[in-house]
């Protein structure tokens, strides 16, 4: 079991994400936006989080900088859309562990999950 933070600024994607997550027997915790994932970050140390990119207030690119800034070993996968290639090359070079393509697919988070857990 594994505390991960969801940071999503569409709340169905966060219910959606937690209740898959919690089945598979995580504890999740939710922020929805960048400045608030880096607050519950510093507070929390979940294990892993999953970050989408385009959010008001602080994106997830600069969340994720600014996360690997203060723990380097922190393990960010992103939540991306079509489209956002650049962005996702520029948050692998910054540190994330892998990314999700949403529509996602249920087994594809839980596998990435696994992955930066493992
Ligand atoms: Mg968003």
């Amino acid at each position: 079991m594994a505390k991960i933070l969801v940071v999503d600024d569409a709340e169905f994607l966060r219910v959606r994400i937690k209740k898959l997550l919690s089945g598979a027997g995580h504890d999740v915790i939710e922020a929805e936006n960048g400045a608030k994932a880096i607050e519950t970050y510093n507070a929390e140390h979940p294990n892993v989080v999953l970050m989408d990119i385009t959010m008001p207030e602080l994106d997830g690119l600069a969340a994720l900088k600014q996360i690997k800034g203060t723990d380097p070993a922190a393990n960010v996968v992103m939540l991306t859309a079509l489209g956002q290639e650049s962005v996702v090359l520029e948050a692998i070079k910054a540190g994330a562990k892998d990314f999700v393509v949403k529509p996602f697919d249920p087994d594809r988070v839980l596998a990435a999950v696994q992955k930066v857990l493992a």
